[in-house]
């Protein structure tokens, strides 16, 4: 082809429109080849269709999710008038139209009817062709899918990727730690098993998994994920069938979601079904459930668990407190050792006088009012079920992810589907368009809803948490800013008020309101230890003046019922017997 051919007409002149494309989540070719890859296949294409290339758009890509938007795309705007004009060309070579043209079915069924006549046409390597119109259905689908992939692109790459890491698994998910997979079934793993005997070992011993998890942390192994031991992973392991060799199921709740808690699977006769060697036998299993189940009961009757000399917190409410004079946020101040939080706008000098809470001691009511509260939700409370989710997304961000991958992929094969049926509401199709494309996409339904059933419900579950209310001190040996996102999520603020008079000791009870993600409210107990220590002292000295004091005299002068005072007088008399 040289100049001397007649690039004046331009029914045999084509331009070229090239975008520079991101590649998406397949790391598909045709939407991942660089500008010139792109140029000189469609000269090629031009040459195989006996045109002349005229004119060359290149889209400048911008970034951020306004590179889908229509303004982003100047050139091709400009090509495609340029094309309706036809002063220049009447053809356009795109790498593939649904890249171009992202606006769905609306638009390109317009470009369609104006192609529909042959007099204008846009060409892709892909197969594109606008003036086939045997085609367009094919066009419309693929037009629609575009731009619904625009809607989720950016959220659905992230989880493609994570998608593909869980897809293929073994059914039961990933081998817990210390176990590998071999044809099907489990086995010792020799690089991590050793570790996880020693875990086993432990709890066996009568170890909680807090001092557990602190002796690995301490002596250095790293943790499956090659960090710091937590709480939550080791939990979450010991309580997995397979790390006993059973088959596990988790079966959805009433409400659709998934039980957080994995049980093993039990065939007809009610037998347990072995999935090859675990860590711990099944009866091992039992032994250090039990022995977990127990510590978290303690939790659940309230409060035993305070122990003076484990707040270490600082600020840990900073993002919830609030004046309740004002409803300013909070400022801290105080030398350490006395910080305090304080009203923000009175600390400001402007018009509120302000409260002044001790920092360790509003933590520490606020953190036991958020274990407590834990512990006593019944499964299906919202509160818990909207804690445990995050607590599952952090223990477990791939089975969560594998999951939600796989439900957007059910969702957008559902909605190909729904869409169908409103173009064909909307007379974009007839009715033999729409015969002809809906077993497909029934088809990608079912495949999709068969993909989702495969993938392994999330291999975590809320007990890890409630675990971690079995002691504070595994509470408040959690990163503050875990502690202070897992308060966030049940917590939306905590108000706090004026002390009623200077010189009061501070009471949690009566100067924090703690109102709950649910939309409950709730004041902290009293500082029990210090409530309960200070009635032994009161009863020592009773004790001192009158060795013969009663109960009902006790019960009394502390303002507390026969049982608890008989407590209070046998301990009284112990710590008195001690010391003498
Ligand atoms: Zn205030």
């Amino acid at each position: 082809m040289t100049a001397t051919h007649d690039t004046t007409d331009p029914t045999r002149c084509a331009a070229l429109y090239l975008r520079r494309s991101h590649k998406n989540a397949d790391g598909d070719a045709r939407n991942g080849r660089s500008l010139a890859e792109q140029e000189s296949e469609l000269r090629d294409l031009a040459a195989r269709l006996g045109l002349f290339v005229t004119e060359v758009y290149v889209e400048r890509e911008g970034t951020g999710a306004s590179r889908y938007s229509l303004k982003a795309r100047p050139q091709w705007m400009r090509a495609l008038a340029e094309l309706r004009a036809g002063d220049h060309f009447r053809t356009l070579l795109v790498w593939a139209l649904d890249r171009a043209d992202r606006r769905g079915a609306v638009e390109i069924g317009r470009i369609l009817d104006e192609h529909a006549d042959g007099s204008r046409r846009i060409v892709g390597v892909d197969g594109t062709d606008t003036a086939d119109s045997r085609r367009r259905l094919e066009h419309i689908i693929r037009a629609e899918l575009a731009r619904e992939e625009v809607e989720n692109l950016s959220r659905r790459v992230s989880r493609a990727k994570r998608f593909r890491r869980a897809e293929g698994r073994w059914l039961g998910g990933a081998a817990p730690y210390g176990l590998r997979i071999v044809d099907g079934h489990l086995e010792h793993d020799p690089e991590t098993y050793p570790t996880a005997r020693r875990i086993a070992d432990e709890l066996l011993a009568g170890r909680t998994i807090w001092q557990t998890v602190k002796r690995l942390n301490d002596d250095g192994v790293p943790s499956p994920r090659g960090k710091s031991w937590g709480v939550g992973t080791v939990s979450t392991l010991v309580r997995s069938p397979a790390w006993a060799g059973l088959q596990g199921i988790r079966e959805k709740t009433a409400s659709g979601r998934w039980r957080h808690i994995a049980e093993p699977f039990r065939d007809e006769r009610g037998q347990t079904v072995s999935v090859g060697e675990g860590v711990i036998t099944p009866g091992e299993r039992a032994r250090i459930l039990q022995t977990i189940g127990d510590r978290s009961a303690t939790l659940a009757e309230g409060g035993r668990f305070v122990r003076r000399g484990d707040r270490r917190s600082a600020a840990l409410l900073a993002d919830v407190l609030r004046c309740a004079d004002c409803g300013g946020r909070t400022a801290q101040s105080g030398a350490a050792g006395k910080k305090v939080y304080r009203c923000g706008t009175y600390g400001n000098g402007r018009a509120c006088d302000g409260f002044t809470a001790p920092t360790a001691e509003s933590d520490e009511a606020v953190s036991i009012a958020f274990l407590g509260r834990l512990a006593t939700l019944e499964a299906g409370d919202p509160l818990l079920e909207a804690v445990a989710d995050a607590w599952v997304a952090r223990v477990a961000p791939d089975d969560i992810a594998a999951r939600e991958a796989a439900q957007d992929a059910l969702d957008a094969a559902r909605a190909d589907l729904a869409r169908v049926r409103r173009l064909v509401a909307a007379g974009t199709f007839d009715e033999a368009d729409a015969t002809a494309v809906m077993p497909e996409l029934r088809a990608n339904v079912a495949a999709a809803e068969a993909a989702l059933a495969r993938i392994p419900v999330p291999d975590a579950d809320i007990s890890p948490l409630l675990d971690l209310a079995q002691s504070v001190p595994a509470f408040f040996d959690l990163p503050e800013h875990e502690r202070r996102g897992l308060i966030a999520l049940a917590i939306t603020n905590v108000e706090a008020s004026r002390a009623r008079s200077r010189g009061v000791r501070f009471d949690p009870t009566d100067r924090l309101l703690i109102t709950w993600a649910d939309g409950t409210t709730s004041r902290p107990s009293p500082a029990r230890v210090d409530q309960r220590a200070e009635r032994i002292a009161k009863v020592c000295a009773m004790l001192a003046a009158d060795p013969a004091v009663t109960i009902a005299q006790v019960a009394e002068a502390i303002n507390r019922s026969p049982r608890t005072a008989r407590d209070v007088l046998d301990t009284a008399r112990a710590s008195l017997a001690d010391t003498h």
